[in-house]
Parts: structure tokens; C-alpha cells; sequence
């Protein structure tokens, strides 16, 4: 195991993607085993160290980084162990391209994507992660079969779905040493959005395994995973296509996203009649991905793919999963969707080639990295959110933020994941006084997202930033359920601290 404590071998565990600055340890720990992780924590517990578990700092709120006590990186646990017909077991530090590609090459098909993949995966199932595939495919969760974790008393823990569930707002579990922890769950309803990443996992019969997906370091190391994997589909068809009205285009939306929803409700009872009529080659609306770009965000890209057309309100982008024989037949549904509201057909893109698909993803990531330069050059933090809202009031609550946004006069851009109900408004100030007003407008916005019944982060977590938040979602009550939730795991508090709870929680 490496131990380092030289400031210059430290300073890139002190950032993530969130640009949180102020971030200091003492010791940075690289661990090769369980065990290894597992004394590290025991002498944490027995001097009150705080430790803060490093995957490979791409999370946006500032869950990896350190204020004070010692860091637990995960990058020598870099190994993919196994790939079967349909799962594989990796260690929780290996990265996010290289298990794709490595699932790729046996033709089966990983869908998480959280945009960003040279993230760790043991990153991914501490924040739960999602991204645009989640519109069908469901985030990290959904995905999870089995956890081996190390918790905060180096303890150890192995976990396997459908094994052990909560029983009159319990969970039991025994540990690998025979003692058995009891844990007393929330009892919050979560809120009713298409995802929600705010606090601690909520259901009323509860798979103890999710305690831990989207618990943002606060509970125990992830250390390896078993992970589904579904067949590669044979082929996608991709578009990009543009309105120049918005009203068009959030119809556009509402309606790919209900025929996706019946087509999906139907695929599901034939396959349960097992049915004989299911035939993959019937052509029906099913996107996989529906994301959206405002008009400023059609700006900010046409730098890097200057072929974006001009004078167009905004853009969704949208795949589909298909087979030869529905290829046609699947261009015509949607090409008779856009035309039904009006998209601009002529200047929109459309693929089912592999390498223009490609492209079309590309386009999509380009965006939050223009936008994360944009923020490196103007020396001042990002303000972006993370929230959704149900569906009814998705279209009130983008209004609210083209309304505020346009009066601040700030510079800002909002895309995302559409078929979720679930935009990122980024903005972008320049100076001291564009940040504190920026600040003040996300503060309007989170009000409004918990006042329509949404949730402050329906995807990047809590982290370091938005803990106040969070207590603005839940209130004092849960915020207690959940830290005696955390005690139960953790009595010291030592792991993940500031995650999730500000300082009154865990002093
Ligand atoms: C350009 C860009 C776009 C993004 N788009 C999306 C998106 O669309 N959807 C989305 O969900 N996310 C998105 N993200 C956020 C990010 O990629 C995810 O949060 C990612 O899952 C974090 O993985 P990581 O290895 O970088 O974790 P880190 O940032 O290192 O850590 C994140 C949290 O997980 C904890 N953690 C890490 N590893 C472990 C472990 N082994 N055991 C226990 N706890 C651990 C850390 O303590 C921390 O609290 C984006 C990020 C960027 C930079």
C-alpha cells in the first residue's frame, strides 16, 4: 500500500468537478485489499480521523474531496475479474470507458452513462449515477447485483440483491466478523419525480443493498461489484433535430415520451404472457434517450460543431434501440412525429451508422465540458442544477427558470435529460457580484423544485454542496432519521463527513 503525504502528491485528491476549493488532508492512503482498507479505518475510528473515499473526482458537488483526515483512493482496485453472458464482477476502482469497452468487445451492453466516463465504477454506484440512457434503461441502481463493502469499523460486508430486506422499517444484517447491525430506515416518502438522488434511498419494502447505492461515501468503501449486463442491441437510430418554436418541441417531447412509456407497457405484459406476437421487428416509437438543449446551449456547441443550424429555439436529442428489419419503418414514425410538431426536418440530423452515432453523442458531451472551460476561464464556480420536478409541472417549472434567468441577465445555459423531467440550468458568472446573484437564483429555483413537490438533485447527490439543501428538502425530522441511519453504520461519524449532513449533525 502507498501512503503519501507530500503536498504536491496530495493536491489532486483535494479537487473534484464541482471546483469546491479549500480542500486539505493529511495522509492519502492507496490500499491494494480489503484488508489493507480495513485497517486504515479501524485506526481512523480509534483516533476520530475523518477519511473521505476518492474515486476518480468527477462527481459535481464535492462528495471526494477532503476537508482535514486522511483519503482512501481506490484506483489500485483496477481489475475486471469476470464477464459472463449477462454480469460482471469488477472492483470498484476500475474505470467507467474501460469496462465499456471491455463488455463491447463480448457484444453485451452496459447502459449506465453518466456522460462522463473516466469516472471510477465504484464512483458511480456511491452517487447512483444516471444520465441520458436512464430515460429507459434506469440509473446504476437497476444494475447492482451484488456489493462487497468495507464499513467505517473495517468490518466486512458482502451483499447480494433480493437477499435481505427491511421488515417493519428495520434492515438486520450480519457481518462478515457475525455481528449483526440493526438499522432503523427513514421514513420519508421519496419525492414522486423520475429520479431522485437527495439522501438516503426510501422504499417501503427495501432491498438492504440500495442503503448503499447513492450513499456518496457516507456509509462504507465499495470494493467490488456485480454488475447486470444485457445483450448489445444491433443497432440505434440517433437524431438530433431542431425547433424554432418551444411550444413544438415540448409537445414533441410529451408525445415520444408517451408512446415510449405504452410501448414499453406493452413489450412488458407480452413478455409476460410469453406470447408468441412479441416480435422485435414491429416498428414502434421506444426512445432510449431524450435530452434537450436551449437555444443558449445551441450557441455555446456551435463552436465545436459549427454545422448547428441558427435562429433555432432549441433541440432534442433522441435514440432508439433497433433491428434491420425496423429500421424504415422506425425512421418514418418519427419523422411523422417531427413533422406532426413542426420540427425543422431539413436542418435536423439523423443516423443509424455507428460512427455518425458517435458523433451524435459527442455532440452531446460537448456541451458540460464547453461549459466546464467556460467556467475555468471566467475564474469563477459553475451554479448548476440538478433538480426535477414531476410531470405535470415540468413545463411551469422550465418557464420559471427561462423567467428568472432571462431577467438576471446572467450568462447561462439549460439542457438535459427531458424525458426525466430533468434540466440542468447552468450559470455562468464572471464577476464577485454575477456569482452572489447567480447563488441567490439557485436558491429561488431549489425553493420552487421543493415547492412543486420535486427534489433539489435528481442525479449528482448532495455532496459538500448542497447539504443545507437537503434540509430544506426533508427538514429537521428525516435529517435526524437519516444521520441516526449513518450512526448505525458509523457511530463516529469518521466517513464521508460533510457529505450529505452539515456540521450540526456530526460534530
Ligand atoms: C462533464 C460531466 C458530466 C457529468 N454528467 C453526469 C450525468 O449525466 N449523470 C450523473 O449521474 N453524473 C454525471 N456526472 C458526475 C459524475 O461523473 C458522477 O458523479 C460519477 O459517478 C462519480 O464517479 P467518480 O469515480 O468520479 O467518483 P468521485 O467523484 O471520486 O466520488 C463521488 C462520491 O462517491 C464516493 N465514492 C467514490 N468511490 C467510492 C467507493 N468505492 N466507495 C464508497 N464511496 C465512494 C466519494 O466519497 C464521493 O462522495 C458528470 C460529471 C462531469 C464532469
Amino acid at each position: 500500500m502507498q501512503v503519501k503525504t507530500q503536498k504536491d502528491e496530495l493536491e489532486n485528491y483535494l479537487i473534484d468537478a464541482s471546483n469546491l476549493a479549500g480542500g486539505f488532508s493529511e495522509k492519502l492512503f492507496i490500499p491494494e485489499t480489503n484488508d489493507e482498507i480495513a485497517e486504515i479505518l479501524q485506526e481512523a475510528n480509534a483516533r476520530k480521523i475523518h477519511v473521505t473515499v476518492s474515486g476518480a473526482r468527477t462527481g459535481t458537488v464535492g462528495g471526494a474531496i477532503p476537508f482535514g483526515g486522511w483519503v482512501i483512493s481506490l484506483e489500485k482496485f483496477n481489475r475486471i475479474k469476470e464477464i459472463n453472458e449477462d454480469y460482471a464482477v469488477v472492483e470498484s476502482g476500475v474505470i467507467l470507458t474501460d469496462l465499456q469497452r471491455a463488455v463491447e468487445a463480448r457484444n453485451l451492453f452496459y447502459p449506465p452513462d453518466p456522460t462522463e466516463w473516466s469516472c471510477q465504477i465504484g464512483g458511480t454506484i456511491a452517487t447512483n449515477a444516471s444520465g441520458a440512457r436512464s430515460f429507459k434503461y434506469g440509473a446504476t441502481r437497476d444494475y447492482v447485483r451484488r456489493l462487497s463493502i468495507v464499513l467505517p469499523n473495517g468490518d466486512f460486508l458482502n451483499l447480494r440483491r433480493g437477499e435481505a430486506f427491511s421488515n417493519n422499517g428495520f434492515v438486520e444484517l450480519a457481518t462478515e466478523s457475525g455481528k449483526t447491525i440493526r438499522v432503523k430506515l427513514p421514513t420519508y416518502d421519496a419525492p414522486n419525480v423520475r429520479k431522485n438522488a437527495a439522501g438516503y434511498f426510501a422504499a417501503e419494502r427495501l432491498d438492504a443493498i440500495d442503503l448503499f447505492v447513492g450513499s456518496e461515501g457516507t456509509l462504507s468503501v465499495i470494493t467490488e461489484i456485480e454488475l447486470t449486463l444485457l445483450e448489445k442491441p444491433a443497432g440505434f437510430l440517433s437524431g438530433v433535430v431542431f425547433f424554432k418554436d418551444e411550444t413544438d418541441l415540448l409537445n414533441f417531447v410529451d408525445e415520444a415520451r408517451r408512446i415510449s412509456f405504452e410501448t414499453r407497457k406493452r413489450n412488458a405484459s407480452i413478455l409476460l404472457a410469453n406470447s408468441s406476437q412479441q416480435d422485435a421487428g414491429v416498428p414502434t416509437i421506444d426512445a432510449t434517450v431524450l435530452e434537450y438543449f436551449d437555444e443558449n446551449s445551441l450557441k455555446f456547441i456551435k463552436e465545436k460543431f459549427p454545422e448547428t443550424p441558427e435562429d433555432v429555439r432549441g433541440a432534442i436529442f433522441f435514440e432508439q434501440e433497433t433491428v434491420e428489419e425496423n429500421e424504415d419503418g422506425l425512421f418514418e414514425q418519427w419523422n411523422n412525429l417531427l413533422e406532426k410538431h413542426r420540427a425543422e426536418i431539413d436542418d435536423s440530423w439523423f443516423t443509424t451508422s455507428e460512427r455518425d452515432l458517435i458523433k451524435m453523442r459527442e455532440f452531446r458531451h460537448a456541451l458540460p465540458v464547453a461549459v466546464n472551460e467556460r467556467v475555468v476561464k471566467n475564474r469563477q464556480r459553475k451554479i448548476g442544477t440538478d433538480m426535477a420536478v414531476p410531470d405535470e409541472r415540468f413545463a411551469s417549472f422550465l418557464k420559471f427558470y427561462k423567467q428568472k434567468l432571462n431577467e438576471s441577465r446572467l450568462d447561462y445555459v439549460i439542457f438535459g435529460h427531458i424525458g426525466d423531467n430533468h434540466l440542468h440550468a447552468n450559470i455562468l458568472p464572471k464577476t464577485d457580484d454575477e456569482a452572489q446573484k447567480a447563488k441567490h437564483l439557485y436558491g429561488r429555483f431549489i425553493a420552487q423544485a421543493i415547492m412543486l413537490g420535486g427534489t433539489i438533485s435528481a442525479e449528482h447527490g448532495i455532496g459538500k454542496l448542497k447539504s443545507k439543501y437537503l434540509y430544506v428538502q426533508y427538514g429537521e425530522r428525516y435529517l435526524n432519521e437519516m444521520a441516526e441511519l449513518k450512526r448505525a453504520f458509523d457511530p463516529n461519524g469518521i466517513l464521508g463527513r460533510g457529505n450529505m449532513f452539515d456540521a450540526k449533525f456530526f460534530t
